[in-house]
């Protein structure tokens, strides 16, 4: 009996194996794409990915989170709290089932041999590889500044900045030295570009209204809060027009707009500007960006701010594979000049490349040339005051302020994010009162703030 029944098994065996030989050298194999970089580029190429047949997706990031940028300013004055501009990449591209989300940081690409290397040195090899990791500060040059100028770019800087500002308020109570209370009450926003408009506004915002009756030594409604800009004018990717606009609401909220002063130094002390010390004990930093290191990874000349530069396809010449979007890549527009640092941007390239790789890799099609459609410029200055451009048309105030406001609901990513944001907003707005005004004790950098304040020699 065993032995009558024993080859039966086995032909069963090889017919099984030679069966599934078959139907692999059969199945093609799948196309893997790796993204590194959940913010607006890579995000958008990874949901136009999700779901097709015959691609397999890895997006790694370091962050766990997906962030809205545009509404980090309301985070560092404490208008909204950290989890209402953030939502879990996770969780975001949960419904696809061709997408495995990764928590790494990119170290290096092996260009030669389709992989990236992540920082405990795992490689994870590509057929297309889409590097969407954005930029940060530039200090140009004076990277010494960042500790006492933090930026804008992250949510561990807006609460690094929130922590700031609310502490000065708290020193500023507590000191009997009229000099050291005017250096905590004086606050120096550095960049006049929209990230700086929008912080200046804001502290602006929160000393007149929501702390203004809060403190008893100290009155915050007479903060001093400087705007100071090395060009002649803020806003200058804005009409000249609305530039004016800006300067005149932002004096109207009490900030003082200092344009044509370039910063000389930042130290604990205060900034120096035309060779005099204005004490301050919060800066924020709002100058200038940098690309993220694309140059270094891919092993390729950039521009000045680190771009590399990309084909009409987006992807990088020299480079098979490897495409570069958003804020890290130079690419151009139709009349020749580079596309701006902007979401819409970085957003448009992410559907753009999606598209184009599914067509690509399904079905061998080659891709259009990236076109760019602006959406318009916008920012915001305060309460009820906005600029916005669209071409020749140009909006101001508080109908420029509900396009503003609108916009950014709409592209939150989210439908918990944007109820929990209109709610703060509307309850900011009825009552000026910020509620996100807790500092807590693990706010990046606060023992390093308290103690760093209390060794500094009291002046006499
Ligand atoms: C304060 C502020 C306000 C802004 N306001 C506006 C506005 O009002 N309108 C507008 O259009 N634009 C605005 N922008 C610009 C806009 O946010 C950027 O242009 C946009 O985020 C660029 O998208 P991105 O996909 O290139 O990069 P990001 O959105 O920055 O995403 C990059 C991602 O890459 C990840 N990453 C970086 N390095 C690595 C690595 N080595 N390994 C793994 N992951 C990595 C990061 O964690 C991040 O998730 C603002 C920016 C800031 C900072």
């Amino acid at each position: 009996m065993t032995l009558v029944s024993a080859p039966p098994k086995f032909h069963a065996t090889i017919q099984d194996s030679s069966d599934r030989a078959a139907s692999v050298a059969e199945k093609p194999r799948r196309h893997r794409v790796v993204i590194v970089g959940g913010g607006f580029g890579g995000l958008a190429v990874a949901q136009a990915l999700g779901g097709q047949d015959g691609i397999d997706v890895t997006l790694v990031d370091r962050r766990n989170h997906h962030l809205f940028q545009p509404l980090l300013y309301q985070v560092a004055t404490a208008i909204l709290s950290p989890g209402e501009i953030a939502e879990p990449i996770r969780h975001i591209l949960n419904p696809y089932d061709n997408i495995r989300v990764l928590l790494g940081e990119l170290d290096a690409v092996d260009a030669n041999r389709r992989a990236i290397v992540i920082e405990d040195g795992e490689r994870i090899p590509y057929d297309s590889l889409v590097l969407a990791t954005g930029a940060a500060h530039s200090y140009f040059g004076h990277d010494d500044w960042e500790r006492t100028a933090p930026g804008l770019k992250t949510l561990d800087d807006a609460r690094r900045i929130r922590a700031r500002v609310l502490l000065s308020f708290e020193q500023a109570e507590r000191t009997e030295d009229p000099a050291e209370r005017e250096r905590f009450t004086t606050f120096a926003v550095i960049g006049g570009g929209p990230t700086g408009v929008e912080m200046a506004g804001a502290i602006a915002g929160l000393a007149r209204e929501a702390l203004a009756r809060d403190f008893k030594a100290v009155d915050p409604t007479k903060a001093r809060i400087l705007l100071i800009e090395g060009g002649q004018r803020i806003l200058s990717a804005f009409h000249e027009d609305l530039s004016a606009y800006a300067e005149k609401a932002l004096t109207g909220l009490g900030v003082t707009v200092m344009t044509g002063h370039a910063v000389e130094d930042v130290t604990p002390e205060g900034v120096t500007v035309d060779g005099r010390l204005i004490p301050t004990a919060t800066v924020v930093w709002g100058a200038g960006v940098q690309a993220s290191p694309v140059g270094r990874w891919l092993d390729l000349e950039t521009d000045k701010a680190g771009r590399v530069r990309v084909a009409p396809d987006l992807s990088v010449p020299g480079r098979e594979g490897v495409y570069v979007i958003g804020d890290a890549a130079l690419s151009l527009a139709e009349d020749g000049s580079p596309l701006p640092g902007l979401a819409q941007v970085a957003h448009q390239q992410g559907v753009y490349l999606g598209r184009a790789l599914r067509a690509k890799i399904q079905n061998g099609m080659p891709p259009k040339p990236f076109r760019f459609r602006s959406r318009g410029n916008l920012a915001v200055i305060g309460r009820n005051e906005a600029v916005v451009e669209w071409g020749r048309f140009r909006l101001k105030g508080f109908p420029a302020w509900l396009v503003w406001g609108i916009a950014h609901v709409y592209l939150l990513v989210g439908f918990q994010n944007r109820l929990l944001v209109c709610m703060r907003w509307l309850w900011t707005y009825l009552t000026a009162h910020n509620g996100a005004r807790v500092i807590f004790d693990e706010d990046p950098d606060v023992l390093w703030e308290v103690e760093s304040r209390r060794r500094r020699p009291q002046r006499s």
